[in-house]
């Protein structure tokens, strides 16, 4: 009935494409809790997919977020129907037009016009996402020979910025451009080392990478002995968001490092949590993504952490990368 009522609200509503806040999102969310409870929402999720056509015909923008990229996770959970292939091959042949490619790999760059002059490299809005997808894409839809050679370039882009000093703060910065070379962080999905941890993983583990996937090892284990004062719990940058990178990471070596890792951001999650659900998750950010920057998504990683139910929901954020 709830879902029922939000496809009634969105064909009332003006929403952007897009997996954050738009229509992508939601038909994804929805698919995923029909699929949990054995709900029949192909008319509603079919209205939704007629419009991708019309969406793809002129993109704009690579990235996760508000880009191509979530609508291709969208239409990933939609395989194996007949025009995912199609509009798919849409999604690949974009990421190929929107990028630079040099010698030592694959790159997207960011802004308008004289701009353009810069890369972003994390999971929301960067290369990281990029590889995310197009891992998702080979692992859960089919080889696609277009992904997988865009995979290899876009990772070998991606490591190309890879720090070399102990100094920097991060593995990787968040943003590169002419005279300035981003600080990044170790511990957010969205801009941080954490979240391009994952995107390595996937990429390992779609490809049998194991060179890339000891990468996202060693990265992420780098991040394991920071302990910051994270002042948010959010899925997005906040304590929540660290506990579930963790336990994913857990998932896919069984390592210590990470469990423990995992349960001390978990604490520190419990911790906000005690002090107000303001300071946790404050009122201004809610209203902007209810599970990225929300109480819900810290309510979703809280679940994960107690229940023996594979977390479906983090497909939406490239995050499952367990074996
Ligand atoms: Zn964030």
């Amino acid at each position: 009935m709830l879902l029922g009522r939000a496809f009634e609200t969105a064909g009332r509503t003006t929403l952007s494409p897009w997996l954050c806040g738009g229509f992508s999102g939601m038909a994804l969310a929805a698919s995923r809790v029909g699929r949990l409870i054995g709900l029949e929402l192909d008319a509603e999720l079919d209205a939704v997919d007629a419009v991708l056509p019309i969406v793809l015909r002129t993109p704009r923008g690579y990235e996760l977020l508000t880009g191509v990229c979530g609508i291709g996770l969208y239409l990933v959970e939609r395989l194996p129907r007949p025009y995912t292939t199609h509009l798919l091959a849409r999604v690949t042949q974009y990421l190929r037009e929107s990028s630079e490619r040099s010698r030592v790999g694959r790159f997207w760059p960011a802004g308008d016009g004289a701009r353009r002059n810069h890369y972003r490299l994390g999971m929301a809005h960067g290369a990281a996402g990029v590889v995310a997808f197009l891992a998702t894409f080979i692992h859960v839809g089919r080889r696609d020979a277009a992904a997988v050679e865009l995979l290899d370039e876009a990772v070998r882009g991606l490591l190309a910025h890879r720090s070399s000093s102990v100094a920097d703060p991060s593995c990787f910065p968040d943003i590169v451009q002419p005279g300035r070379y981003g600080r990044g962080n170790r511990l957010t999905w969205c801009w941080g080392d954490l979240g391009i941890a994952l995107a390595l993983a996937a990429a390992g583990r779609a490809t049998a990478n194991a060179e890339w996937t000891g990468v996202a090892v060693v990265v992420a284990e780098e991040a394991a002995s920071f302990r910051p004062n994270v002042k948010l719990a959010c899925l997005c940058h906040g304590t929540a968001g660290i506990a579930h990178q963790f336990r994913r990471m857990f998932d896919l070596t069984a390592r210590d490092a990470f469990r423990e890792a995992a349960l001390y951001w978990y604490e520190r999650t419990l911790d906000l949590c005690d002090q107000g659900t303001d300071v946790a998750v404050p009122a201004r950010t809610v209203g902007t993504s209810l599970v990225l920057s929300g109480a819900i998504g810290v309510g979703l990683a809280l679940l994960a952490a107690v229940s023996a139910h594979e977390p479906m929901w983090d497909f939406m954020l490239l995050g499952d990368v367990s074996p």
